[in-house]
């Protein structure tokens, strides 16, 4: 069997979903199709949460514009009286039901049983939509099997329980086509719970994972794995081929092409990962795999963009050294934080940290670090990491910027730069 996931851009409308369809009508065999939420409706659902836990009433508003999105590309894919209708309105009439009651104090509680929406309503359109048009499937609630923890909004995956409560939920035979929500999952008391934004590459790879997939195939609106986001850098190039842990290394620097949790199920089990275009479906995209874990003969370049970059710099009040426990005692206060170092170095008398900008700013970390040390902070700074370096590549990106700090091991350069 393989595992497809659409993201929110291949179902963003009518014509998209009907596109979809395309694909899925050309496939063959055991097929569990995982998809994300419409178009932007995660934000959407962000900002509702966001009016219902102040207890604003421009909620109301927001659930218009959702339901309004929604509606009119039902009313693009099916005709009056169709059975999906009242579907649709027992999902609205749910989230309705919520927005009437006061919210609890544990916003990040609230979050997970509002934003599973998203996911809820563009399955069941996508399930219905196939079925009227003769492509048969199963619509699965993936939070009866896809049991997790009770961290709201980073959810971790309880294996054990979900590795028998898949394997039950998805037995083809009678069907040979599931459709499933990404992102969401559920606590053993059946509370929704979600899996971090971005999070439906993961539930792919997960299912693929349990349900032992020949492969994965992520379906974009790019021609496969780029290496460079044309959001912030000229003339990007696809990559045919990419091993495991490059592709981890990408994400892990900030390349948003899959979510970074996707690759370790998929690895554990040797199977591939297929990146390709929904717009040119015969296209070959990019294939992540065991094939290709060797090393590079003549690697492209990859160019990863990390922004919203602030650079801490810490050092002893007297002119001592950086030493290993005034390190200790700065890191733990990072840790304690919750801060992801981006990028280090240390010199005889700083060190200096690179971090991204929380979203409640860096002044407490500052007062707390300012209780031992000396501190000093850059701010719109941007972190370009340049994976398989070349002069010329360097020289393209780098030259006419105003560098901070600069890195380089054999194969990655990195420049925390002014931002432009
Ligand atoms: N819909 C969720 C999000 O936008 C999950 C996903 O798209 O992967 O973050
Ligand atoms: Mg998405």
């Amino acid at each position: 069997m393989r595992v497809f996931k659409f993201g929110g851009a291949s179902v963003k409308d009518a014509p998209a979903v009907k596109n979809l369809a395309s694909i899925v009508s050309a496939s063959e065999g055991n097929l569990v199709i995982v998809i994300s939420a419409m178009g932007k409706t995660t934000n959407a659902l962000e900002e509702l949460i966001r009016l219902y836990f102040k207890r604003d009433e421009k909620k109301w508003e927001q659930f218009s514009l959702i339901r309004n999105y929604h509606d009119q590309i039902i009313s693009g894919l099916f005709q009056n009286g169709d059975s999906i209708f009242s579907e649709i309105d027992t999902l609205y009439y749910k989230i309705e039901e919520r927005l009437n009651r006061l919210p609890s104090l544990d916003f990040d509680f609230e979050y997970d049983q509002f934003i599973c929406f998203g996911e809820l309503l563009s399955t069941k359109i996508v399930s219905a939509y196939l079925n009227k048009n003769g492509i048969r499937n199963k619509w699965m609630d993936i939070r009866f099997c896809l049991k997790t923890d009770d961290k709201w909004r980073e959810a971790n995956i309880d294996w054990e329980l979900s590795d028998d409560l898949v394997k039950e939920a998805f037995t083809f035979g009678e069907e040979r086509i599931f459709i499933t929500q990404g992102f969401i999952g559920a606590t053993i008391s059946d509370l929704t719970t979600s899996l971090g934004r971005e999070g439906s590459d993961y539930t792919a790879a997960i299912l693929g994972n349990i349900l032992n997939a020949e492969k994965v195939e992520v379906w974009k609106d790019v021609p496969g794995i780029l290496n460079a986001d044309p959001q912030f850098f000229k003339n990007p190039v696809k990559v045919d081929e990419m091993s495991y842990r490059e592709a981890v290394e990408l994400t892990f620097f900030g390349a948003k092409v899959i979510h970074p949790k996707t690759i370790k199920p998929l690895k554990n089990k040797n199977i591939p990962l297929y990146v390709r275009s929904f717009i040119d479906p015969s296209s070959s995209g990019t294939i992540i795999g065991p094939g290709q874990d060797r090393e590079y003969i003549n690697p492209l370049p990859v160019y990863i963009m990390k922004e919203k970059q602030v650079l801490i710099t810490i050092s002893q009040p007297d002119f001592s050294f950086m030493n290993e426990k005034s390190m200790a005692w700065v890191f733990a206060i990072f840790s304690e934080l919750e801060m992801k170092i981006n990028l280090l170095q240390l010199s005889a008398l700083n060190l200096s940290i690179s971090i991204d900008v929380p979203e409640h700013g860096v002044i407490e970390l500052i007062e707390r670090l300012s209780e031992e040390f000396e501190v000093r902070y850059n701010d719109n700074l941007s972190l370009i990491t340049i994976r398989h370096f070349t002069p010329e590549a360097i020289e393209k990106e780098i030259s006419h910027r105003l560098v901070y700090v600069e890195q380089r091991t054999r194969r990655i350069a990195r420049f925390l730069v002014k931002r432009e």
